[in-house]
């Protein structure tokens, strides 16, 4: 078994792929949309621009990275707006414009409502529909994609079996990304203990869990807190899969993280460079986003976010 901060700088990459989920409380087939009749014009690269400028004094620069953060293990250069354009990122389509998500597995009523909201919170943050599948049951994944971990003890799934066998087959011609969801726990194959997530960005697809993000049964905090790491875990990878890259030179959600205990420390609301990259890849109103943000972020307990929200809306609004 390898030391744990091993486990982590190797499972870490493999988190920073894919994304996206929900589903409605029956698990039934559910969608979320947002600004379904906008009278928007979407913002021009010029315009974009101008709100990562009005947008920089509100963000918090990085300092230099503590031993055994990501940063101080990975040799990332980041990505501008600019380069980011210049990468020509996946982006919604008229074709291609909606998140799947596809629930694997058994979940207690309190995870069933953090998929739900979950799945909102990205429908807004992206600014567009996401869909809940059926839930699939582990009876249709073999033994030989299942384990008990020899030192552990808990329940796992394999994810290349997930991906390969069980999501990129069912990819629905109009989606962006099909995303699945598991309580129970992950793991990549031989050598490895487990993993957060796991995705492939050629194929859109990817596999998350929600077994190390605590009890949200447990009391209203623990459910909060579950709640605010799947929501951050969910949109950082669906980021990856509008080809974001890890964000270096701020307090982001798209920076990488080693740990849980990392990722806890880090915001889910994005930096002006990032920002203009959703909203390019989204087309998205940015005000009527952050309203929804806002929002979201009130009836659910994330207050962290509300102070930076309503201080770039009112950037925005302006
Ligand atoms: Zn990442
Ligand atoms: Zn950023």
């Amino acid at each position: 078994m390898q030391p744990f901060f091993l486990q982590l700088k190797l499972i870490l990459p493999l988190c920073c792929v894919s994304l996206i989920w929900l589903v409605s409380t029956s698990f039934s087939l559910g969608v979320c949309q947002q600004q379904s009749s906008r009278q928007f014009r979407p913002l021009s690269v010029p315009a974009l621009k101008k709100t990562i400028k009005q947008l920089k004094p509100i963000n918090e620069l990085l300092g230099e990275p503590q031993p055994g953060q990501w940063l101080a293990q990975q040799k990332e250069s980041g990505q501008s707006f600019s380069e980011y354009l210049r990468s020509r990122p996946l982006t919604l389509t008229p074709a291609r414009h909606t998140l799947y998500v596809q629930p694997i597995g058994n979940f207690n009523p309190s995870q069933q409502e953090i998929i739900k909201l979950s799945s909102e919170y990205l429908s807004i943050y992206f600014s567009c529909p996401v869909k809940i599948l059926d839930p699939q049951s582990e009876d249709e994944i073999p033994a030989t994609a299942k384990r008990i971990h020899p030192t552990q003890g808990n329940h796992q799934l394999l994810t290349s079996h997930l991906l390969e066998k069980q999501l990129a087959p069912k990819l629905p011609p109009n989606a962006f990304a099909l995303i699945a969801f598991t309580a129970s726990d992950l793991w990549p194959g031989d050598g490895w203990n487990f993993v957060f997530g796991y995705a492939s960005f050629r194929e859109r697809v990817g596999v998350w869990s929600l077994s190390r993000f605590g009890d949200p049964a447990s009391d209203p905090e623990s459910f909060r807190r579950c709640l605010e790491r799947t929501c951050k875990l969910a949109t950082h990878e669906t980021g990856h899969m509008f080809s974001i890259k890890h964000c270096t030179r701020y307090a982001c959600n798209m920076q990488g993280s080693n740990s849980l205990q990392e990722s806890d420390s880090q915001p889910v609301h994005l930096c002006p460079e990032c920002h203009a990259k959703i909203i390019f890849a989204t087309q998205a109103d940015p005000v009527k986003r952050i309203d929804n943000l806002i929002s979201f972020s009130h009836r659910h307990g994330l207050k962290q976010e509300i102070e930076f929200l309503q201080k770039a809306k009112k950037i925005l609004d302006d």
